[in-house]
């Protein structure tokens, strides 16, 4: 029996799953990925190899009660069943906040989900969802061992002043502080910058995950010195449906004028404002695109993602001292033409220039003449969890036969 790994990505209706084999000495490899949709109600359950073949299909419809639970109960029996034989050995899961205690991956136990569910009030809308199935797991499968992955550790390794609010001092003692987010990200491109091209890999590099959620963080040598989301994953740039960076005061205007609860606030803020808020018609980059040669207001929500986008890279230009090299990933930097050839306009000023037939197929390299680079790298977090999975397994495996 082949052992594999399992990558869990779970939303409030939604399990995405990833499983890789895991042969010695090489990269985890992907065989099967697939999800379960409409969870809590009609759920659908779907695998794929990685050629896009459906290796499995089910169906349940709402009066089966099939919930996260049944979900992960069902996902490891029936991976252990199908086609060749193939046993989860191990579990990997992506945890939006590890706060200051957890700087790197770790074997999920009691104490741990506790320190983890403290700082639900640090991601309050991520945090449940993500511990949700390490809680299920360690309730209907004891023996299985998990490992949370965070989205927070890679950025540990900013100092003391990128990450400090200028708040008074009690606060910061709090964890009020900034930790950044989209680090599993964040960490495969810098794995594989070197792949690309050798000078990056030890330079200073701005990476633009833009995707639903979207970030920047400066990278030097490739670890983080900076990145635009802080406290929570609110702050920065725009995004599909979260506001961005927006001055302090106009959440006390919320709360004050308008008369919102905190958790109305908290909505508008994270599900409301963005591309959708300021077109007032979609947080989908696609559609935007599609209309906004005859729409304003589709035209206007474009403009001030990208003229974020551009103004926040200078303030990490500044961070790093100057730029090698910029790359583009995740939904809308992977594949939005448009928005790469915009933020590269309006970046000549640090020497960056487009090579417009590269943009248009997707480069990899999509910069021109001489100067800083720009590149489009599409990331793989999930493949950074099986890694980090691999290898805590791996020392707990030592330390059991030490
Ligand atoms: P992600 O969260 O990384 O899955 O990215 C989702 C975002 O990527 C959405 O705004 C999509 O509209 C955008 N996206 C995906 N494919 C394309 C595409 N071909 N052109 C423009 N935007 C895209």
């Amino acid at each position: 029996m082949t052992p594999v790994l399992i990558v869990l990505n779970a939303g409030s209706s939604s399990l995405k799953f990833q499983v890789f084999d895991v042969p010695d000495g090489v990269e985890p490899r992907l065989v099967w990925k697939g999800l379960y949709e409409g969870l809590g109600g009609s759920t659908h359950f779907l695998v794929k190899d990685t050629d896009g073949a459906v290796l499995d299909e089910m169906t349940w419809d709402s009066g089966d009660r099939f919930g996260h639970e049944e979900a992960l109960v069902h996902l490891v029996s029936r991976l252990s069943q199908f086609r060749e034989e193939r046993k989860p050995v191990a579990i990997g899961h992506r945890v939006v906040h590890g706060g200051e205690a957890f700087s790197r991956p770790v074997l999920v136990d009691e104490a741990v989900i506790q320190r983890l569910e403290a700082l639900v009030p640090l991601a309050p809308l991520h945090q449940p969802h993500n511990l949700e199935p390490i809680r299920i797991v360690r309730r209907r499968l004891p023996g299985m061992p998990q490992v949370a992955c965070f989205d927070t550790a890679f950025h540990q390794t900013q100092s003391d002043i990128a990450s400090l609010f200028a708040l008074p001092r009690e606060m910061r003692e709090r964890g009020v502080r900034r930790y950044g987010f989209h680090g599993l990200s964040y960490d495969y491109i810098a794995s594989v910058l070197k792949d690309y091209d050798p000078r990056l890999a030890e330079g200073r590099v701005v990476v633009a995950h833009l995707g639903n959620g979207a970030s920047l963080c400066a990278l030097k040598d490739g670890v983080s010195i900076a990145t635009t989301m802080g406290f929570s994953a609110l702050d920065g740039l725009p995004m599909g449906t979260r506001c961005g960076a927006v001055d302090a005061g106009v959440v006390f205007f919320m709360l004050r004028e308008m008369k919102l609860s905190p958790e109305e606030a908290e909505r508008v803020l994270y599900t409301k404002s963005g591309l959708l808020g300021v077109s007032g018609i979609s947080n989908d980059m696609r559609v935007l695109r599609s209309k906004a040669a005859t729409n304003a207001d589709a035209k206007r929500a474009i403009d001030l993602f990208v003229y974020r986008i551009t103004r926040e890279i200078g303030s990490l230009v500044a961070a790093l001292g100057g730029i090698d090299g910029l790359v583009f990933t995740a939904g809308i930097g992977e594949n939005d033409v448009a928005t790469r050839a915009e933020v590269i306009a309006g970046l000549a000023w640090a020497g960056l220039t487009l090579d417009e037939a590269a943009n248009r197929t997707g480069g990899p390299r999509i910069s021109s003449r001489s100067g800083p680079t720009a590149w489009v790298i599409p990331t793989n977090e999930e493949l950074v969890i099986a890694r980090q999975t691999r290898s805590v397994l791996g020392a707990m495996q030592a330390k059991l036969a030490s």
